[in-house]
């Protein structure tokens, strides 16, 4: 499918084979794609994001990078009296819901003729862009924070990943790989928009697994917002189609240690200092596509939650005791969804995502566990 980087603020746009990562502006490139999702495009003879190649900008035919990514199962838990559909994306090929941005913004890479990466990323994304573009023979430079799980830091090593540890936060972290990426290409998960274009096909397989229709509200962790900005997409390709009546609500969910995104939701004017949390994977203090994320969420009628340490650990046991094994920041949206679940309506149809292993992050669940 073809497509054009777009820019919100200054409208320009540009190619999608672009170098650029941002605009000139300064402000994260969108793509704008039109009707999207087509049901009688849909290629059955697969189960991965590549199913629904028709709506995804960019890469085709050879080099689509896949290693089995979606098709997760859609699997009830009972939280309280109800019971949730969640959708598994721990059981993905590196163990997060990454590898479906990963597999479209690699394919596109290696579409593109490049042949070395950097990355950013508070572990997973590095992860799932290490193990795409080693599928792709592009060498991949990583900076990750110094407090990254072992786990994490390990896998990223294994995939051949040149990994770089930065003492400092995630956004000095960040700066540290844009100074590197000055002499190759900056594979960005939250600056590179086809990423999200990858990770909108949740809400496709949602749809369809739920025998075509939308949840009325959708639960998700939100860090650097690529996960609710892609099922967001997702539904709007979905809604445009008419396939759909109206948009599910969108909940996002944030560690109150580090939570930008609920202090912007609640017009709060200071900003806070942040702290260390259990939920490394969506500390983001500064998180670029703010503004869109929380019109995403105030125009599907949602709210943004912030959930405690203790809440984390809470809901860390109770996934574990119902015999699921997810990482902590996972937790968080089984967190929310404590939260959420007593105030909705009973016949509202609530969705989550677990989205990431729990055998990343296994020691420091033990502490958890232990604590
Ligand atoms: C990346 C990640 C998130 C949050 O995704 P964002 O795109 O940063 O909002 C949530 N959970 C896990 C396990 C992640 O790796
Ligand atoms: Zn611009």
């Amino acid at each position: 499918m073809s497509g054009r980087f777009t820019c919100r603020s200054c409208r320009r746009t540009f190619p999608l084979n672009t170098l650029l990562w941002q605009c000139p502006c300064g402000s994260p490139f969108s793509i704008e794609t039109g009707s999207g999702f087509e049901p009688r495009r849909v290629d059955r003879r697969t189960s991965t994001i590549w199913r629904y190649r028709a709506a995804i900008p960019g890469p085709a035919g050879k080099n689509i990078v896949t290693l089995g990514e979606g098709g997760t199962p859609l699997v009830e838990v009972e939280l309280g009296k109800r019971r949730v559909p969640i959708k598994q994306e721990q059981l993905m090929p590196t163990g997060s819901f990454k590898d479906r941005g990963a597999s479209a913004l690699v394919s596109h890479m290696k579409g593109s003729g490049i042949r070395q990466a950097v990355i950013d990323s508070s572990g997973n994304a590095a992860a799932s862009v290490a193990a795409y573009s080693a599928a792709a023979g592009i060498a991949c430079d990583v900076f990750i924070p110094y407090r990254t799980p072992a786990g994490k830091c390990a896998q990223i090593r294994a995939y051949g990943a040149n990994l770089h540890q930065v003492r400092g936060t995630r956004e000095e972290t960040a700066r540290a790989a844009r100074k590197a990426a000055g002499h190759s290409f900056y594979a960005s998960h939250y600056w590179h928009p086809l990423f999200i274009q990858g990770v909108k096909t949740i809400a496709y397989e949602i749809f369809e697994q739920l025998g075509g229709r939308a949840p009325d509200a959708i639960v998700l962790p939100c860090g650097n917002g690529t996960l609710v900005l892609g099922a967001y997409l997702g539904f709007q390709d979905l809604a445009t189609a008419r396939l759909i009546p109206r948009l599910p609500r969108i909940i996002a969910v944030q560690s109150v240690a580090c939570a930008p995104l609920y202090r912007a939701y609640q017009r709060f004017s200071r900003r806070a200092p942040w702290r260390p949390t259990r939920a490394e994977g969506i500390a983001i203090a500064e998180p670029i596509r703010a503004e869109e994320i929380i019109a995403a969420v105030r125009e599907t009628r949602g709210s943004v939650i912030a959930v405690t340490e203790r809440e984390i650990a809470r809901a860390l046991r109770l996934t574990a005791d119902r015999g699921f094994f997810i990482e902590p920041t996972a937790a968080t949206a089984v967190a929310g969804l404590i939260r959420y679940l007593p105030g909705s309506r009973k016949k509202e149809v609530v969705v989550s995502v677990f989205t990431g292993h729990g055998l990343k992050t296994a020691l420091k669940i033990a502490g958890i566990m232990d604590g």
